[in-house]
């Protein structure tokens, strides 16, 4: 296995130097989105200060120059996911955009009264609320996959969930509050059993696990670029191209018509048949870029750090007085959620925040997640491979003493350990 150095890893984010509050930033809220490297930062830059032009537009140079590295961004998903071709592959604004596409497009036309479309107690507000959009306009019904003891969804369930009514279901591969890996390859199986289609939330997942849509067999998979060290305001929708083709257009506009006239309006092949507008040129070359740092990381080695990071943040918050995990299983990915005993979630963030440890507070886009834990809401602590085991000392104890004095730790000299 080749070797991952954390130290050139982590140098390349400029971010990870500045000062929070007179202390040096610990960013543990990756979950939410994680910082950029210098290179993603400089292919944005790049873009405006090069060749900024209107993609597939123009036949000037710059035009050429800026659809040539849009189109090369689009390839390096595609191969990054392992989708079959580039036409499978439509830019959205982020994994919450590329669900209303398919709620909207897939879902509005296919859907009628007494369907059914399958979630799961575990979802992110973004994969609950276009359904229920496009249940009111059609009239179909949403059921609810339920969770194990360990926060995963139950797999014994998944026959009596999914029938012959489903016509989707869409689970989060990876919850953003539980961090465990869902079983999706059984619910893709019992899905296609009854014909219903699925689409897979990576959110939380791409940054964490390899991803093969093909090997995974979903009809759609999303996900958003600014959780994978790409820029925000960048999303993709994987979907299998025979689905894609037949699907209506989302949104209507340049771009994505072959003609147009006041009589009758013809559509651009995929995946432009889904892009309307003046797209995020300069965000999608970035997560070009991206995706090529990803790619030149000895990705198993990442992989191992990041787990063994993992392993050690939940021993050592075991150790904080009052700390409960919202579930008791060790998560998958490097993603915990607890509570604190007699304190306040925003009060304790509060706290971190004051010695330069930046976590999060609150429902976490997961109300409903929060209703069946019987909880208000919870702190979330979410990892990255730039961060250190000397961060997560410092983070537990500053935690260990909050819990312990029931004050906000305020001052310069609560720091314990020097992060890296
Ligand atoms: N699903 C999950 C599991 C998420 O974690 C998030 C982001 N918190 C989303 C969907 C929505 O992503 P975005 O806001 O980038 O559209």
């Amino acid at each position: 296995m080749e070797n991952f150095s954390f130290r050139d890893f982590r140098q390349q984010f400029p971010i990870l130097t500045e000062q929070v509050n007179g202390q040096a930033l610990i960013y543990f809220d990756n979950a939410a989105t994680t910082q950029k490297p210098q290179c993603v930062i400089d292919s944005y830059q790049d873009y405006y200060q090069r060749c900024n032009a209107n993609v597939h537009r123009a036949s000037h140079a710059l035009s050429t120059m800026a659809t040539m590295d849009y189109e090369k961004a689009r390839s390096s998903v595609k191969n990054f996911i392992n989708a079959n071709t580039e036409q499978e592959v439509i830019w959205t604004k982020g994994s919450t955009e590329s669900i209303n596409l398919v709620a909207q497009s897939w879902g509005r036309s296919s859907l009628k009264a007494g369907d059914e479309i399958v979630l799961s107690y575990c979802a992110h507000h973004a994969n609950i609320v276009p359904w229920q959009l496009v249940a009111e306009q059609t009239g179909a019904k949403i059921k609810l996959l339920a969770l194990n003891e360990n926060g995963v969804i139950a797999t014994e369930q998944l026959e009596q969930v999914i029938g012959e009514r489903t016509k989707i279901v869409c689970v989060a591969h990876i919850s953003n509050v539980i961090g465990k890996i869902n079983p999706v390859a059984d619910i893709i199986r019992v899905a296609k059993r009854f014909q219903a289609l699925t689409l897979i939330d990576g959110a939380q997942a791409i940054a964490h696990i390899p991803v093969d849509v093909t090997a995974l067999g979903c009809d759609f998979y999303v996900f958003s670029a600014h959780k994978m060290y790409g820029p925000t305001g960048v999303g993709v929708l994987y979907g299998k191209q025979e689905l894609l083709d037949k699907m209506p257009p989302y949104q209507g506009g340049g771009e994505m018509i072959k003609s147009v006239s006041f009589d009758h309006t013809t559509f651009n092949t995929l995946p432009h048949k889904f892009e309307a507008g003046t797209p995020n040129i300069a965000g999608i070359i970035a997560f070009g870029a991206a995706i090529d740092f990803l790619n030149q990381q000895p990705c198993r080695a990442l992989l191992d750090y990041e787990n063994r990071l993992r392993d050690y943040c939940f021993t050592q918050l075991v150790t904080v007085p009052g700390l409960a995990f919202i579930v008791e299983a060790a998560p998958d990915i490097p993603v915990f959620s607890f509570t604190l005993a007699e304190h306040h979630n925003h009060d304790v963030a509060a706290a971190l925040d004051s010695v330069g440890v930046a976590i999060r507070a609150g429902h976490h886009c997961a109300m409903p997640l929060m209703s069946y834990l019987q909880l208000d809401g919870c702190l979330r602590l979410s990892l990255s491979a730039y961060n250190s085991f000397a961060e997560v000392d410092y983070a537990v104890t500053a935690l260990q003493r909050i819990s312990q004095e029931k004050l906000s730790v305020k001052s310069a000299d609560s720091r314990v350990i020097a992060p890296a």
